[in-house]
């Protein structure tokens, strides 16, 4: 079993992101980068699986700029065999991507595509849901569970007040949810290993797909600053505060 597994550089979730000064977007200038960390989830993912036997070869895929090479190096240290970088500066909607992607699959011809449920930079949650249709295959989505052998896939999926168990048949899309598993951190001797692993690098035009957005962000606008919260001196002064202060009972 062979599994594709998109990762994306992202803002590093521990960075305070600044909105730019005329509101066209956040400030990227000098701000950490790493993989999404729902994508992480799903290298370790393929990684074990690999490492049960059940797949023979992981591939990590990320459309970016130059620098999406750290990421895919990152997935190359945690385990992945080798990495394709579809090369492209500015602005990727998930439409874009989920093509570029459905590309890949033609040419890799994975078992399962493994992606993060979202990316935490535009918070989309679309491009593995897009990829799916793309191709007619099932998808499992929030997945908080795999078990994938013989062809089939069985996954729990994270729903609104509790756990849903789903049989897919396989070639399959799979959207990765926080508690599927604890990724791994990549040790020094992998890093040093994952150097020599192969990056093959490709182009949106050789995937034949026009990347130019189709939605024009009008503004961007950090959320309005929160009050400092204040200390009660009992539960009648909290029932007044609520009521006549917070106006909520
Ligand atoms: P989104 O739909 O933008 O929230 O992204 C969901 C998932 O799609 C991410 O967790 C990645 O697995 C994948 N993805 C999105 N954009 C890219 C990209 N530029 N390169 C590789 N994978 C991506």
């Amino acid at each position: 079993m062979k599994v594709l597994v998109p990762v994306k550089r992202v803002i590093d979730y521990n960075v305070k992101v600044r909105v730019k000064a005329d509101r066209t977007g956040v400030d990227l200038a000098n701000v950490k980068m790493s993989m999404n960390p729902f994508d992480e989830i799903a290298v370790e993912e393929a990684v074990r699986m690999k490492e049960a036997g059940a797949a023979d070869e992981a591939v990590a895929v990320s459309l970016g700029p130059q620098q999406s090479q750290e990421t895919l190096r990152t997935a190359l240290a945690m385990g992945a065999d080798r990495a394709i970088h579809v090369v492209h500066d500015g602005e990727l909607e998930p439409l874009a991507v989920a093509k570029m992607l459905a590309g890949v699959v033609g040419e890799e011809a994975p078992d399962l595509v493994i992606l993060g449920k979202q990316a935490i930079d535009d918070d989309a949650n679309q491009t593995g849901q897009m990829l799916s249709g793309l191709l007619g295959w099932s998808q499992g989505t929030f997945v908080s569970k795999v078990d994938a052998s013989d062809g089939a896939v069985r996954v729990v999926r994270e729903v609104d007040g509790g756990l849903e168990t789903v049989a897919l048949r396989m070639p399959a899309v799979l959207t990765v949810d926080l508690r599927l598993n604890e990724p791994r951190y990549a040790s020094l001797p992998n890093i040093m290993k994952a150097r020599k692993k192969e990056i093959a690098r490709k182009t949106p035009a050789d995937l034949g797909v026009d990347t130019t957005p189709r939605l024009n962000t009008l503004r961007v606008e950090e959320p309005p600053k929160r009050q400092g919260g204040l200390k009660v001196g009992s539960v009648a002064e909290l029932v007044d505060k609520l009521h006549n202060d917070a106006g909520v009972i």
